[in-house]
Formats: C-alpha cells, structure tokens, sequence
C-alpha cells in the first residue's frame, strides 16, 4: 500500500485565487459592457528587458554549434553569474559575500519553499501573518506547523502579527522560536522594516540559536534610505540568515524563471546534541541532489541584467511600477482610504472601509468600480479587513482605476 503524506490532505483547499476568478466571471456575465480592471495579480505587465533577450538568443545560437554547446551545468549556477550577483547585488552595497555562498535556482518560490527540506521536522516556526502563502504551506507539507484549526491558522506555527495597530512591523515572539520567515518589502502589505527593526530580529536570532528566512523579493523595489536592501547590511546577519532574491518582479522574469539563494559559509545549524553544522553545505547537498541547474540562457539573460544597459533597462521598468503604486497609493488616499505600503513595493494594502471584511471590499471594488484587487484574508489571518493593490498593470488600467475611486 503506497501510503501518501497526509500532511498534504490537512492543507485546505486553496480557493483564493479560483474563488476571486469565479466572482469576476459571474460579473462579466452579468455586465457583459463592462472594462474590468485587473489589480489583483502578482504577475508583472511589461517585458524582458533587451540585454536579457539578448543574451538569451546568444545563448540559444551557442546551444546550436557543438564547439559552444553546453549539456549539464552546475547545479549550484554558472561561475559567471553567481560572481555577477556578489559584485553588483552585494559587493556594490558594501557586503562581502563569495560566489559559493550564491545558489541559482528556478525562482524564489522553489527556494523559500525548498528550504525546510534541511531543518529537522520540529523546529518551532514564526511566520508574519499576513504572508505569501508559501511559507506556512510548505510546512504543513512537512508536518512542522501542526494542525489547521477552524480559524484557517495552525496549531504549531507562531504568527507575528502585522496590521495597522502595529505599523506593520512584527513584535518578537513570547515563545522561543527556530525559524522565522521575514519578507521585506512585503508581500501583501508592501510595508518595510528600517535597519534598526531589523537589527531586533538578527540579535533575537543570534541570543535563540535560530535562522531567519528572509525573502527579498521584492529589494529592488526600495525607495528609501533607511531600508536596507539585504538582511546582511546588519551587524551579524550572515551568522543568522538564509537571503532569497528573484529576478521575477526586478527584471520581469516571472514566465523566465531565475533567482537565488544565499547561504554564507559561516551560517550554522545544530544536530540534537547540539553539535554545528553548515547550513551552506547542506543546501549544496540539497541542491546537488534535487535539482539540476537552471538552464543556460536563462543564466545567460539573468547575467545580462547586470550590464550597463541591462541594469538601465531593469531600473526603467522598476520605475515604471514604482511609478503606478504611487498613482494608485495618492489616488486611493484622494479617494479617501486609508492604505499602507506602495512606496518601496510594487503592493499597497488598503484598509477595507470600516465594517466591511476583506471579501466584501473585493466585492465592493468588483461590483461598483470593475476594479479586481486581492482580499487580504486570503493570505492570513491578519489580512482580513485589507484588500491588496498590485502596481503591475499597464498605465493606463492603472490612471482608469483611480479615476473610477475617486468618481
Ligand atoms: N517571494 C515572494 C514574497 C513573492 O511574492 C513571490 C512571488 O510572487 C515569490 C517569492 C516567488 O518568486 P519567483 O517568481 O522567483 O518564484
């Protein structure tokens, strides 16, 4: 008898985005005359810059002589790109890091889900809630977090809360936790942490023994000073921390497929007796394992991003999203809502006008604007009574959109 893992079937059904498509065709059916606007989707709108479609018909016409043909890479990335991220990601920052410190991969969902295959089944995990959902998922997966209860969380996860009471910014936990999942800029909320609130996590992992998972996702996205772009700009955070950055909304690399994982040489993780070991050796070991390498000319073009005209061409499109947050943050605050983020992130989170819950907002925004946007309570708890605005669609949806809030 194949037995499965049941820790699969205890995950409820993921209905948040099939529930959010089902409202919206059941509109358009009803309002066939309708322009409904789309901004609910973490998918970016524009395309690849050219220095990275460039390199990757390069690649592709090496790929066709046997002379320049490659087969099989390594599985960690190409010496040429993970060198290319030290020197333009971190060593331009003032962060020493080594290129076997760097681990290509797939995207940042593969490695933020991933991650939990190299820490032991009972660490006690703190997740900000509201979060990207794929970090309680894939432990659930693993039976780390527990069983769900009625009000969607689980029994074994620590939830930091995130709202508005709070500024958005996550108080230590009362219990001792191993593993703690921050992401910054953040994703639903676009809100930050400045250096010193991210200083009281590194110091909380440093006095607990415990590993922060930071996803910076989103880096590219920062506007302001005092935010800092990599959790190694803190004292002591390459002791602490695993960092996971994506080409996918920096460079438009969603349908591509690139990011990267750090994992400094010196980050340690315990056996049961207590013993050290490096967690950068045993992601090799995963890795080398279970994945194979991200192809060639994606490499390639995530490599071409680092050019000169690369990086002006990533930073055009950066600006171009920063550029609708804003419209959309300034347009919904003439409208009169209160929102939070949209200034180092391509998300503002709105708060749903007062008694309406998140999927009444949604239905609101929906019903009476044709606007789509992403009900909160679909990514925690703590969501609830929020509805997300992505800063991904064109300009002119963007402009349209605010103009019907505010009519
Ligand atoms: N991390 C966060 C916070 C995200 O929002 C996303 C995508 O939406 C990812 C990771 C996944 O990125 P990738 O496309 O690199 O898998």
């Amino acid at each position: 008898m194949a037995q499965i893992n049941e820790n699969f079937i205890k995950i409820p059904a993921t209905y948040l985005f099939s529930e959010i498509a089902k409202r919206v065709t059941l509109h358009k059916e009803e309002h066939p005359e309708v322009k409904i606007i789309r901004m609910g989707i973490g998918d970016v709108s524009l395309p690849l810059p050219d220095a990275s479609v460039d390199a990757m018909i390069k690649a592709a016409e090496e790929q066709r002589k046997s002379a320049t043909f490659r087969g099989y890479g390594p599985e960690q990335g190409y010496a040429f790109l993970r060198e290319a991220i030290v020197e333009n990601d971190f060593k331009a920052k003032g962060i020493k890091l080594e290129a076997d410190e760097i681990f290509v991969s797939d995207g940042a969902k593969s490695d933020t889900g991933n991650i939990g295959d190299i820490f032991d089944k009972h660490n006690r995990v703190a997740i900000t809630d509201p979060s990207y959902p794929v970090y309680v998922d894939t432990n659930a997966m693993a039976g780390r977090a527990g069983e769900p209860t009625e009000n969607g969380t689980w029994t074994n996860l620590v939830y930091l809360k995130c709202n508005a009471e709070n500024n958005f910014v996550p108080a230590l936990p009362t219990e001792k936790v191993d593993l703690i999942y921050l992401c910054y800029p953040n994703n639903p909320t676009g809100t930050t942490l400045t250096k010193d609130q991210l200083s009281i996590w590194v110091n909380y992992a440093k006095e607990n023994n415990a590993v922060i998972l930071f996803d910076a996702a989103y880096e590219a996205f920062i506007t302001e000073k005092d935010v800092p772009h990599s959790i190694y700009e803190i004292d002591g955070a390459k002791n602490v921390a695993i960092e996971f950055r994506s080409f996918s909304k920096t460079a438009g690399f969603t349908g591509t497929r690139c990011g990267y994982t750090v994992v400094p040489k010196q980050l340690m993780g315990f056996t049961s007796d207590g013993s050290k070991v490096a967690l950068n050796k045993l992601w090799n070991r995963r890795q080398t394992t279970k994945f194979n390498g991200t192809s060639y000319a994606v490499q390639r073009a995530a490599e071409g991003t680092y050019s000169i005209e690369g990086k002006k061409q990533v930073q055009t499109l950066i600006d171009f999203y920063t550029e609708n947050a804003r419209i959309i943050r300034e347009g919904l605050q003439q409208a009169g809502y209160t929102v939070y983020g949209g200034v180092n992130a391509p998300y503002i989170w709105a708060k749903s006008p007062e008694g309406l819950g998140s999927w009444e907002y949604f239905d609101y925004l929906l019903k009476e604007k044709n606007i789509v946007t992403t009900p909160g309570a679909g990514f925690g708890a703590s969501g609830e009574g929020y509805v997300r605005f992505s800063a991904f669609s064109s300009r002119e949806d963007t402009i349209e959109a605010m103009n019907r809030l505010k009519r």
